[in-house]
Protein backbone atom coordinates (compact mmCIF):
# COMPACT_ATOMS: atom_id res chain seq x y z
CA UNK A 1 0.00 0.00 0.00
CA UNK A 2 1.13 3.49 -1.19
CA UNK A 3 -0.84 4.87 1.98
CA UNK A 4 -3.57 3.85 3.61
CA UNK A 5 -6.02 4.60 1.34
CA UNK A 6 -4.55 3.74 -2.21
CA UNK A 7 -3.68 0.01 -2.37
CA UNK A 8 -2.18 -0.69 -5.70
CA UNK A 9 -0.04 -3.22 -7.06
CA UNK A 10 4.08 -2.84 -7.38
CA UNK A 11 3.84 -2.26 -10.78
CA UNK A 12 1.29 0.52 -10.74
CA UNK A 13 3.18 1.95 -8.04
CA UNK A 14 6.33 1.69 -10.58
CA UNK A 15 4.50 3.12 -13.52
CA UNK A 16 2.60 5.99 -12.25
CA UNK A 17 6.08 7.13 -9.96
CA UNK A 18 7.78 7.42 -12.84
CA UNK A 19 5.07 9.76 -14.29
CA UNK A 20 4.00 11.75 -10.79
CA UNK A 21 4.75 12.81 -7.63
CA UNK A 22 3.16 10.26 -5.71
CA UNK A 23 1.99 11.83 -2.68
CA UNK A 24 0.60 14.91 -4.42
CA UNK A 25 -1.39 12.83 -7.14
CA UNK A 26 -2.62 10.36 -3.63
CA UNK A 27 -3.64 13.99 -2.76
CA UNK A 28 -5.47 14.78 -5.95
CA UNK A 29 -7.02 11.63 -6.21
CA UNK A 30 -8.81 12.69 -3.11
CA UNK A 31 -10.42 15.64 -4.23
CA UNK A 32 -12.53 16.40 -7.10
CA UNK A 33 -11.10 18.55 -9.99
CA UNK A 34 -11.40 22.07 -9.74
CA UNK A 35 -15.07 22.65 -11.71
CA UNK A 36 -17.31 20.19 -13.13
CA UNK A 37 -18.66 20.66 -16.54
CA UNK A 38 -21.75 19.90 -18.27
CA UNK A 39 -21.71 19.97 -22.32
CA UNK A 40 -24.55 21.59 -24.60
CA UNK A 41 -26.79 19.61 -26.64
CA UNK A 42 -25.94 21.97 -29.49
CA UNK A 43 -29.11 20.31 -31.52
CA UNK A 44 -31.38 21.28 -28.95
CA UNK A 45 -30.41 24.97 -27.57
CA UNK A 46 -27.53 26.97 -26.72
CA UNK A 47 -24.97 27.55 -23.84
CA UNK A 48 -25.96 30.91 -23.34
CA UNK A 49 -29.89 28.76 -22.10
CA UNK A 50 -27.79 26.97 -19.98
CA UNK A 51 -25.64 29.86 -18.83
CA UNK A 52 -28.49 32.09 -17.99
CA UNK A 53 -30.38 29.09 -15.88
CA UNK A 54 -26.62 28.30 -13.85
CA UNK A 55 -27.01 32.25 -12.86
CA UNK A 56 -30.56 31.96 -11.96
CA UNK A 57 -29.79 29.14 -9.80
CA UNK A 58 -27.31 30.84 -7.88
CA UNK A 59 -23.71 28.78 -9.58
CA UNK A 60 -21.18 31.30 -11.38
CA UNK A 61 -20.68 29.38 -14.48
CA UNK A 62 -17.46 29.45 -16.23
CA UNK A 63 -16.49 28.50 -19.59
CA UNK A 64 -12.73 28.11 -19.30
CA UNK A 65 -12.36 25.69 -22.52
CA UNK A 66 -12.02 26.52 -26.14
CA UNK A 67 -15.18 24.31 -27.04
CA UNK A 68 -18.40 26.09 -27.01
CA UNK A 69 -20.44 23.31 -25.91
CA UNK A 70 -18.78 22.71 -22.53
CA UNK A 71 -19.85 24.66 -19.60
CA UNK A 72 -18.70 24.46 -16.12
CA UNK A 73 -19.05 25.08 -12.39
CA UNK A 74 -16.08 25.33 -9.66
CA UNK A 75 -16.49 23.18 -6.99
CA UNK A 76 -16.35 24.70 -3.68
CA UNK A 77 -14.65 22.99 -0.37
CA UNK A 78 -12.64 21.29 1.48
CA UNK A 79 -15.17 21.90 3.95
CA UNK A 80 -15.22 20.83 7.71
CA UNK A 81 -17.27 18.17 8.17
CA UNK A 82 -18.75 18.04 11.94
CA UNK A 83 -18.77 14.88 13.73
CA UNK A 84 -21.09 14.09 15.56
CA UNK A 85 -22.01 11.03 18.28
CA UNK A 86 -24.28 9.59 15.57
CA UNK A 87 -22.78 8.12 12.60
CA UNK A 88 -23.79 6.27 9.31
CA UNK A 89 -21.42 4.44 7.46
CA UNK A 90 -21.90 4.61 3.89
CA UNK A 91 -20.33 2.55 0.76
CA UNK A 92 -17.58 3.55 -1.64
CA UNK A 93 -19.47 4.57 -4.08
CA UNK A 94 -22.36 6.63 -1.50
CA UNK A 95 -19.62 7.99 0.51
CA UNK A 96 -18.14 9.50 -3.20
CA UNK A 97 -21.39 11.09 -3.61
CA UNK A 98 -22.00 12.73 -0.39
CA UNK A 99 -18.20 14.05 -0.22
CA UNK A 100 -19.42 15.73 -3.24
CA UNK A 101 -23.23 17.39 -1.86
CA UNK A 102 -25.12 14.41 -2.38
CA UNK A 103 -27.68 13.43 0.31
CA UNK A 104 -27.23 9.49 1.57
CA UNK A 105 -29.80 6.80 0.05
CA UNK A 106 -30.79 3.40 1.58
CA UNK A 107 -28.77 1.17 -0.84
CA UNK A 108 -25.54 3.23 -0.21
CA UNK A 109 -25.78 2.36 4.01
CA UNK A 110 -24.00 -0.04 5.36
CA UNK A 111 -24.10 0.96 8.94
CA UNK A 112 -26.00 3.12 11.24
CA UNK A 113 -24.85 4.22 15.26
CA UNK A 114 -27.16 6.20 17.73
CA UNK A 115 -28.95 7.54 14.89
CA UNK A 116 -32.62 9.42 15.79
CA UNK A 117 -35.17 10.75 13.45
CA UNK A 118 -34.83 14.57 12.76
CA UNK A 119 -30.83 14.28 14.75
CA UNK A 120 -27.87 15.69 13.54
CA UNK A 121 -25.26 12.63 12.22
CA UNK A 122 -22.45 12.38 10.20
CA UNK A 123 -21.93 10.28 7.55
CA UNK A 124 -18.41 8.13 7.26
CA UNK A 125 -16.77 6.07 4.18
CA UNK A 126 -16.86 2.61 4.49
CA UNK A 127 -13.16 1.41 5.84
CA UNK A 128 -11.80 4.99 5.81
CA UNK A 129 -14.10 6.30 8.34
CA UNK A 130 -13.56 9.34 7.16
CA UNK A 131 -16.17 11.87 7.69
CA UNK A 132 -17.81 12.85 4.33
CA UNK A 133 -21.13 14.82 4.96
CA UNK A 134 -22.86 16.22 7.68
CA UNK A 135 -27.14 16.36 8.10
CA UNK A 136 -30.41 15.53 9.39
CA UNK A 137 -31.34 12.21 9.89
CA UNK A 138 -34.38 10.61 8.20
CA UNK A 139 -34.53 7.10 9.76
CA UNK A 140 -34.45 5.54 13.22
CA UNK A 141 -33.92 1.92 14.56
CA UNK A 142 -33.67 -0.61 11.73
CA UNK A 143 -32.62 1.38 8.53
CA UNK A 144 -35.05 1.53 5.66
CA UNK A 145 -34.02 -0.17 2.07
CA UNK A 146 -35.26 2.48 0.06
CA UNK A 147 -35.36 6.18 -0.43
CA UNK A 148 -33.42 9.18 1.09
CA UNK A 149 -31.60 8.64 4.74
CA UNK A 150 -29.79 11.40 5.40
CA UNK A 151 -30.41 14.93 4.12
CA UNK A 152 -26.75 16.28 4.00
CA UNK A 153 -26.38 20.03 5.47
CA UNK A 154 -22.28 20.10 5.14
CA UNK A 155 -20.03 18.10 2.66
CA UNK A 156 -16.61 17.54 2.20
CA UNK A 157 -17.25 19.39 -0.93
CA UNK A 158 -19.67 21.44 -2.71
CA UNK A 159 -20.38 20.63 -6.66
CA UNK A 160 -22.91 22.04 -9.02
CA UNK A 161 -26.22 19.68 -8.72
CA UNK A 162 -26.76 19.36 -12.74
CA UNK A 163 -29.40 16.83 -13.10
CA UNK A 164 -32.00 18.75 -10.73
CA UNK A 165 -31.58 21.37 -13.72
CA UNK A 166 -34.31 22.26 -16.02
CA UNK A 167 -32.00 21.99 -18.98
CA UNK A 168 -30.69 18.95 -18.04
CA UNK A 169 -34.54 17.76 -17.98
CA UNK A 170 -34.69 19.39 -20.91
CA UNK A 171 -32.32 17.38 -22.71
CA UNK A 172 -30.16 20.65 -23.00
CA UNK A 173 -26.98 19.31 -21.04
CA UNK A 174 -25.13 15.99 -20.54
CA UNK A 175 -22.65 16.44 -17.62
CA UNK A 176 -19.11 15.53 -18.74
CA UNK A 177 -15.35 16.26 -17.71
CA UNK A 178 -13.95 18.29 -20.02
CA UNK A 179 -11.06 15.83 -20.75
CA UNK A 180 -14.22 13.34 -22.08
CA UNK A 181 -15.41 16.49 -24.64
CA UNK A 182 -11.71 17.00 -25.75
CA UNK A 183 -11.59 13.55 -26.61
CA UNK A 184 -14.20 13.52 -29.00
CA UNK A 185 -13.50 17.17 -30.42
CA UNK A 186 -9.70 15.71 -31.12
CA UNK A 187 -11.27 13.08 -33.36
CA UNK A 188 -13.09 15.73 -35.37
CA UNK A 189 -16.09 13.11 -36.14
CA UNK A 190 -17.29 12.59 -39.79
CA UNK A 191 -18.69 9.92 -42.13
CA UNK A 192 -19.52 6.98 -40.57
CA UNK A 193 -18.73 6.56 -36.84
CA UNK A 194 -18.25 3.46 -34.96
CA UNK A 195 -18.48 3.55 -31.24
CA UNK A 196 -16.84 0.51 -29.75
CA UNK A 197 -17.72 0.90 -26.07
CA UNK A 198 -20.29 3.30 -26.18
CA UNK A 199 -22.68 3.22 -22.95
CA UNK A 200 -23.74 5.17 -21.30
CA UNK A 201 -23.01 7.28 -24.67
CA UNK A 202 -21.44 10.61 -23.69
CA UNK A 203 -19.04 9.99 -26.22
CA UNK A 204 -21.12 8.93 -29.14
CA UNK A 205 -23.77 11.44 -28.24
CA UNK A 206 -21.55 14.03 -28.35
CA UNK A 207 -19.83 12.64 -31.76
CA UNK A 208 -23.80 12.75 -32.99
CA UNK A 209 -24.06 16.27 -32.12
CA UNK A 210 -20.67 17.44 -34.07
CA UNK A 211 -21.97 15.20 -37.06
CA UNK A 212 -24.80 17.96 -37.28
CA UNK A 213 -26.79 15.21 -39.47
CA UNK A 214 -23.90 15.12 -41.76
CA UNK A 215 -22.50 11.34 -41.06
CA UNK A 216 -23.74 8.22 -39.12
CA UNK A 217 -23.26 6.96 -35.88
CA UNK A 218 -23.53 3.05 -34.98
CA UNK A 219 -22.62 2.55 -30.76
CA UNK A 220 -21.99 -0.88 -29.64
CA UNK A 221 -21.76 -2.13 -26.34
CA UNK A 222 -21.86 -5.73 -24.51
CA UNK A 223 -23.96 -4.73 -21.25
CA UNK A 224 -27.53 -4.73 -21.46
CA UNK A 225 -27.89 -2.71 -18.56
CA UNK A 226 -25.85 0.18 -19.79
CA UNK A 227 -27.61 0.08 -22.97
CA UNK A 228 -30.77 0.69 -21.41
CA UNK A 229 -29.17 3.55 -19.45
CA UNK A 230 -28.20 5.21 -22.94
CA UNK A 231 -31.18 4.45 -24.10
CA UNK A 232 -32.70 6.42 -21.46
CA UNK A 233 -30.38 9.83 -22.02
CA UNK A 234 -30.91 9.08 -26.08
CA UNK A 235 -34.73 9.93 -25.56
CA UNK A 236 -34.32 12.87 -22.83
CA UNK A 237 -31.54 14.04 -25.17
CA UNK A 238 -33.66 13.64 -28.23
CA UNK A 239 -31.00 11.70 -30.88
CA UNK A 240 -31.61 8.84 -33.02
CA UNK A 241 -28.99 6.51 -33.82
CA UNK A 242 -28.38 2.44 -33.77
CA UNK A 243 -27.29 1.12 -30.96
CA UNK A 244 -26.47 -2.34 -30.87
CA UNK A 245 -25.76 -5.04 -28.15
CA UNK A 246 -22.75 -6.72 -28.93
CA UNK A 247 -18.98 -7.96 -28.24
CA UNK A 248 -17.06 -5.43 -29.80
CA UNK A 249 -14.15 -7.79 -29.93
CA UNK A 250 -15.79 -9.47 -32.87
CA UNK A 251 -17.72 -6.62 -34.61
CA UNK A 252 -15.41 -7.80 -37.91
CA UNK A 253 -17.11 -11.17 -37.81
CA UNK A 254 -20.45 -10.62 -36.41
CA UNK A 255 -20.80 -7.41 -38.65
CA UNK A 256 -18.80 -7.64 -42.06
CA UNK A 257 -20.52 -4.97 -44.00
CA UNK A 258 -18.82 -2.82 -41.54
CA UNK A 259 -15.31 -4.16 -42.82
CA UNK A 260 -13.12 -1.00 -44.21
CA UNK A 261 -16.29 1.53 -43.91
CA UNK A 262 -15.87 3.40 -40.70
CA UNK A 263 -14.37 7.03 -41.12
CA UNK A 264 -13.85 7.08 -37.43
CA UNK A 265 -13.87 4.60 -34.45
CA UNK A 266 -14.00 5.30 -30.73
CA UNK A 267 -12.29 2.51 -28.41
CA UNK A 268 -12.96 3.83 -25.14
CA UNK A 269 -12.68 0.38 -22.96
CA UNK A 270 -12.95 -0.67 -19.55
CA UNK A 271 -9.66 0.35 -17.53
CA UNK A 272 -8.52 0.36 -13.88
CA UNK A 273 -10.28 4.03 -13.76
CA UNK A 274 -7.68 5.19 -11.57
CA UNK A 275 -8.17 8.82 -12.93
CA UNK A 276 -11.75 8.74 -12.16
CA UNK A 277 -12.16 11.44 -9.08
CA UNK A 278 -12.87 12.05 -6.03
CA UNK A 279 -12.18 8.70 -4.61
CA UNK A 280 -12.45 7.87 -0.84
CA UNK A 281 -9.90 4.95 -1.37
CA UNK A 282 -9.00 2.77 -4.10
CA UNK A 283 -7.72 -0.99 -4.58
CA UNK A 284 -5.98 -2.25 -8.12
CA UNK A 285 -3.63 -5.36 -8.55
CA UNK A 286 -1.10 -5.18 -10.67
CA UNK A 287 -3.44 -8.28 -12.54
CA UNK A 288 -6.05 -5.99 -13.08
CA UNK A 289 -3.76 -3.46 -15.09
CA UNK A 290 -2.62 -6.52 -17.00
CA UNK A 291 -5.61 -8.05 -17.67
CA UNK A 292 -7.24 -4.79 -18.72
CA UNK A 293 -4.21 -4.33 -21.20
CA UNK A 294 -4.78 -7.27 -22.78
CA UNK A 295 -9.24 -7.05 -22.85
CA UNK A 296 -7.78 -3.17 -24.65
CA UNK A 297 -5.91 -4.59 -27.56
CA UNK A 298 -8.17 -7.10 -28.41
CA UNK A 299 -10.83 -3.61 -29.71
CA UNK A 300 -7.91 -1.88 -31.03
CA UNK A 301 -7.23 -4.52 -33.38
CA UNK A 302 -10.62 -4.87 -34.49
CA UNK A 303 -10.87 -0.92 -34.54
CA UNK A 304 -7.85 -1.33 -37.05
CA UNK A 305 -10.32 -3.71 -39.19
CA UNK A 306 -13.18 -1.33 -39.15
CA UNK A 307 -11.59 1.71 -40.26
CA UNK A 308 -10.85 2.66 -43.42
CA UNK A 309 -7.48 3.74 -45.10
CA UNK A 310 -6.89 7.23 -43.52
CA UNK A 311 -9.27 6.47 -40.90
CA UNK A 312 -9.02 7.80 -37.60
CA UNK A 313 -9.38 6.10 -34.11
CA UNK A 314 -9.68 7.63 -30.82
CA UNK A 315 -8.53 5.89 -28.02
CA UNK A 316 -9.58 6.80 -24.76
CA UNK A 317 -9.62 5.74 -20.70
CA UNK A 318 -10.08 7.43 -17.28
CA UNK A 319 -6.33 5.75 -16.25
CA UNK A 320 -3.10 6.83 -15.81
CA UNK A 321 -0.95 3.59 -15.72
CA UNK A 322 1.47 3.63 -19.02
CA UNK A 323 0.24 -0.49 -19.83
CA UNK A 324 -2.91 0.52 -20.41
CA UNK A 325 -2.09 3.75 -22.46
CA UNK A 326 1.38 4.67 -24.27
CA UNK A 327 1.72 0.77 -24.22
CA UNK A 328 -1.52 0.40 -26.36
CA UNK A 329 -0.86 3.26 -28.34
CA UNK A 330 2.50 1.23 -29.21
CA UNK A 331 1.02 -2.34 -29.89
CA UNK A 332 -1.42 0.08 -32.47
CA UNK A 333 1.46 1.43 -34.65
CA UNK A 334 3.22 -2.17 -34.28
CA UNK A 335 0.05 -3.00 -36.01
CA UNK A 336 -0.10 -0.63 -38.60
CA UNK A 337 -1.23 2.92 -37.14
CA UNK A 338 -0.01 6.00 -37.40
CA UNK A 339 0.06 8.39 -33.83
CA UNK A 340 -1.69 11.94 -34.87
CA UNK A 341 -1.17 15.51 -33.48
CA UNK A 342 -4.19 17.05 -32.43
CA UNK A 343 -4.62 19.98 -30.11
CA UNK A 344 -5.91 19.46 -26.57
CA UNK A 345 -6.32 22.34 -23.56
CA UNK A 346 -3.59 20.18 -22.32
CA UNK A 347 -1.03 20.09 -25.28
CA UNK A 348 -1.32 17.97 -27.95
CA UNK A 349 -2.43 13.94 -28.36
CA UNK A 350 -1.12 11.66 -27.63
CA UNK A 351 -1.74 13.36 -23.98
CA UNK A 352 -2.41 12.03 -20.66
CA UNK A 353 -4.53 14.79 -18.07
CA UNK A 354 -3.49 14.13 -14.67
CA UNK A 355 -5.69 15.33 -11.44
CA UNK A 356 -2.54 16.62 -9.89
CA UNK A 357 -0.92 18.53 -12.72
CA UNK A 358 -4.12 19.29 -14.22
CA UNK A 359 -6.76 19.61 -11.80
CA UNK A 360 -9.16 17.59 -13.87
CA UNK A 361 -9.98 14.19 -13.53
CA UNK A 362 -7.17 11.68 -15.21
CA UNK A 363 -8.01 10.67 -18.77
CA UNK A 364 -6.00 9.53 -21.49
CA UNK A 365 -6.51 10.78 -25.63
CA UNK A 366 -5.14 9.41 -27.99
CA UNK A 367 -5.55 10.01 -32.40
CA UNK A 368 -4.28 7.09 -34.26
CA UNK A 369 -4.57 7.30 -37.96
CA UNK A 370 -4.96 3.82 -40.80
CA UNK A 371 -2.39 4.14 -42.93
N1 LIG B 1 -17.71 5.62 -24.01
C1 LIG B 1 -18.61 5.62 -22.87
C2 LIG B 1 -19.02 7.04 -22.60
O1 LIG B 1 -18.35 7.99 -23.06
O2 LIG B 1 -20.06 7.24 -21.95
C3 LIG B 1 -17.98 4.97 -21.65
C4 LIG B 1 -17.47 3.58 -21.93
S1 LIG B 1 -16.89 2.71 -20.50
C5 LIG B 1 -15.35 3.43 -20.18
C6 LIG B 1 -16.46 1.14 -21.20
C7 LIG B 1 -17.62 0.38 -21.80
O3 LIG B 1 -17.11 -0.78 -22.48
C8 LIG B 1 -18.63 -0.14 -20.78
O4 LIG B 1 -19.89 0.41 -21.05
C9 LIG B 1 -18.64 -1.65 -21.01
O5 LIG B 1 -19.93 -2.22 -20.90
C10 LIG B 1 -18.12 -1.76 -22.43
N2 LIG B 1 -17.54 -3.07 -22.78
C11 LIG B 1 -16.80 -3.89 -22.03
N3 LIG B 1 -16.46 -4.99 -22.71
C12 LIG B 1 -17.02 -4.88 -23.95
C13 LIG B 1 -17.03 -5.69 -25.10
N4 LIG B 1 -16.40 -6.86 -25.13
N5 LIG B 1 -17.70 -5.24 -26.18
C14 LIG B 1 -18.36 -4.05 -26.15
N6 LIG B 1 -18.36 -3.23 -25.09
C15 LIG B 1 -17.71 -3.64 -24.00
Amino acid sequence: PADGRFSYGKRILEELGEQFDLPELFEALRTPGKRLCARVNLLRGSPEEVLEELERTGYEPETPYPYEELVCVRVEGPFEVPLTDAVVVADKRAAESVLMGADLYAPGLLEAKGVKAGEPVTVLAEKTLEPVGFGRALFEGEPPRRGKVVETVVTKFKAPKFRELKSFEKGLIYPQSAPAVAAVRALEPEGLVVDMNAAPGGKAFHAYELLRGKGKVIAFDISKKRISKMMEEMRRLGHSFEVVRADSRYLDLDFPHLVGKADRVIVDPPCTAIGVIPKVWDVKKDEDMINAFEYQKQFVKVAYKLLKKGGLMLYSTCTLTKTENERVVEFAEEMGFEVVEKDTPWGKTPVKVSPSVHGEPGFFIAILKKK
